[in-house]
């Protein structure tokens, strides 16, 4: 007989959305939203309804393979786990633990998904990866203004006057905040969308603005000037609570708003109206993880924050310069976790660069690389170095659920199981502040095993399986230390399914932050500890025809590659049940000039790749700009990560994959004339 569970989506998303799960004769069968959970309220996506077949899919890693004479073959966990373990210990003899790299990502989330640290920390410290490919320019921006990046709780847009959605397509990433638009709007919140591309966000907004991609920051600056100009900035809270703002002011009067318009393509008379709607208190800015993928990236988010400063839009309700919640994932003890005083040395490589520095890599170098949560063929800039760098490795082990494109070149896969097959906590910084419970609801395929289970056993092979000798409860026990004070407990999380965090729902509203100085600060201190002057700065895309005109001549238009609809990055695309294709979207104009029509065949290429799609033509996107979704796999056409710059941003920890000029044609047109 069918039974339902409680449960909860493990996957990379805003949301951490409640499920209920179906499973009949020891199979999923179902995932619902479960109607019960606060926030998500019996909504979820299509990419989380797929986990159903994310679980069930035939193609479904069973067996731990090792690749022999370039053909891969079943071998045994026992074998598997000896061989690779030898080679650790090898490699760390001759080369010390860090010529091992520990390539990961955040495919998959869970509080025990943390404990590779715990092992390659007590292994000694192998080489990681620093930054993200995501939203990493953003929160160190965040951190350098307020100290730290932290969001309003989902309903306090209802106190909004205002609300400016900045570069999130709502409706496709973060769908239950769509829902509180659509009900503030109700209330008589007038909604703002700025974005590149006509989103069905901008589709119930009362304005669309369409901006130039990657000239955000130019935008909110234009805004704060005009703010200025009119007399309405917020004196009493620049007077009392930041630091730094002649520094701003000056930067703003070296640009005229004429200036700031022709960059970011967006007429001066939109942005004096919009410095009037900042002004129109409370006014809230709901930012995506988009626009600091450039190179001015942590500038982007930083004079957007420094917009919402001067307006006064900061630790009241109803405002808030809303980009994470870090807050939420602060709950947990991941120190008592990790054992980060086990390790004996220190490496990192920045996610973005990863390839080129496998391939630098002297002293010591790298020997081994083991992939976790992630599919770095195809989600890491730059792909075709990427692949250099990793066949460039002696050992290569990928712990996947699937065959993806990096497990394609590893030398050991090791089957994972999903997150119904195992018990863990869930939650994300994105969005709302609940812990969610997932039980483990079935077995796991063939002989697929937990990551904790891979970890444990690897311990004991390499001598500290006493460090890993504990129960899944006592695990779970470790990780919510720190709010045990609240009352919080596994025992309570797993009778209700899901725990509000004791998280402030208005951040700074003490107007207490958390920079050295203690004050909102314009020119910031921690970047000046980083070896930055600190001063907010107005620099331009790297591939833009303000900064390499010669370049745009080559390549004229904007490539972004905007999350997926249907995949959770790279995850579901070989489940579709259409055979997945290359959708190159192209704004109106593109097609125009280059007498392009819809479902023509073209190739989207520049110095570092090509790929080729079909295209389908965006009416109301800004002129000259293109998107390729991310995450299409190699053996579909992609990955779009061809095209893309493994460059870092201004503040080096995140990725610049939207700064990226291409050129497209007629692909067929072009065949022909071969
Ligand atoms: S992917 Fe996001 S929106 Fe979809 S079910 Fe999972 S958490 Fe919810």
């Amino acid at each position: 007989m069918n039974e339902v569970y409680q449960s909860a989506c493990p996957l990379n998303c805003w949301d951490s959305c409640g499920f209920k799960v179906t499973v009949d004769k020891g199979k999923v069968i179902k995932v619902d939203g479960d109607p019960n959970h606060p926030i998500t309220k019996g909504k979820i996506c299509g990419r989380g309804r797929m986990l159903e077949a994310r679980t069930n899919s035939s193609e479904r890693l069973l067996y731990p393979l090792k690749k022999v004479n370039g053909v891969f073959e079943r071998i045994s966990w026992e074998k598997a786990l000896d061989e690779i373990s030898e080679h650790m210990k090898e490699i760390k003899e001759q080369f010390g633990p860090l010529a091992v790299l520990h390539s990961h990502d955040y495919a998959n989330n869970g509080v025990l998904k943390n404990l590779d640290q715990r092992f390659f920390n007590c292994f000694g410290g192998v080489t990681e990866l620093k930054g993200s490919l995501c939203w990493g320019a953003g929160i160190e921006a965040q951190k350098w203004d307020f100290g730290d990046a932290y969001s309003h709780g989902p309903e306090d847009v209802l106190n909004s006057k205002n609300i400016i959605v900045w570069g999130r397509n709502v409706s496709r990433t973060n769908m239950h905040f769509y829902q509180t638009l659509q009900k503030a709007k109700l209330q008589g919140a007038r909604l703002f969308v700025i974005d590149p591309i006509f989103n069905p966000t901008a589709k119930i907004a009362d304005q669309y603005i369409s901006i130039k991609a990657g000239m955000d920051g130019f935008l909110a600056a234009g805004i704060s000037k005009e703010m200025l100009r009119l007399g309405l900035e917020d004196r009493k809270f620049l007077n009392s609570f930041t630091e730094g703002f002649e520094g701003f002011s000056e930067l703003l009067n070296g640009i005229s708003l004429q200036e700031i318009s022709e960059i970011t393509e967006v007429p001066a008379e939109e942005i004096t109206k919009l410095a009037y709607i900042f002004a129109d208190k409370p006014t809230s800015i709901y930012m995506g993880l988009g626009m600091q993928r450039y190179k001015n990236g942590g500038n982007t988010i930083r004079l957007i924050d420094a917009l919402a400063a001067i307006s006064g839009n900061i630790g009241i309700k109803g405002g808030g310069a809303n980009y994470a919640n870090l807050q939420v994932g602060q709950s947990f003890q991941y120190n008592e976790l990790s054992l980060s005083n086990r390790k004996t040395g220190q490496r990192q490589f920045t996610i973005m660069k990863q390839a080129e520095e496998i391939l630098a890599a002297k002293s010591p170098p790298i020997q081994m690389i083991i992939v976790t949560c992630g599919n770095p063929l195809t989600q890491v800039p730059d792909s075709n170095i990427v692949k250099e760098a990793f066949l460039s490795v002696p050992n290569l082990v990928v712990i996947d659920h699937y065959m993806t494109d990096t497990a394609m070149m590893a030398d050991y896969v090791l089957p994972a199981a999903t997150s119904f097959e195992e018990e863990d906590l869930y939650y994300s910084s994105m969005y709302h502040h609940y812990v969610n419970y997932g039980p483990k609801l079935t077995d796991p395929p063939g002989e697929a095993k937990p990551d904790l289970w891979i970890w444990t056993e690897l311990a004991k092979r390499m001598g500290f399986g006493s460090d890993f000798d504990y129960t899944r409860d006592q695990w779970l026990q470790m990780s919510l230390a720190l709010l045990e004070a609240n009352g919080i407990t596994v025992e309570q999380i797993k009778q209700e399914h899901f725990t509000e965090l004791p998280v402030k729902e208005i951040p700074w509203s003490d107007k207490k932050f958390k920079t050295p100085s203690g004050k909102y600060e314009f020119t910031s201190k921690l970047g000046q500890l980083k070896g930055d002057n600190g001063f907010l700065k107005l620099s331009f895309p790297e591939e833009s025809k303000w900064a390499n005109p010669e370049l745009a001549k080559k390549y004229p238009y904007s490539l972004l590659t905007i999350h997926p609809q249907k995949s959770n990055h790279s995850q579901n695309y070989h489940l579709f049940a259409k055979e997945p294709a290359v959708k190159v979207e192209a704004a109106k104009n593109i097609a125009d000039r280059l007498g392009l029509q819809e479902g023509d065949e073209v190739r989207v290429w520049n110095d570092r790749g090509e790929i080729k799609g079909t295209l389908s033509i965006l009416k109301k996107a800004h002129p000259d700009t293109i998107n390729i979704d991310e995450g299409i796999w190699s053996k579909f056409g992609g990955s779009v990560n061809l095209l893309t710059s493994s460059g870092e941003s201004d503040n080096g920890l995140g990725s610049i994959l939207y700064d990226c000029l291409v050129n497209i044609e007629k692909w067929e047109t072009k065949t022909a004339s071969y």
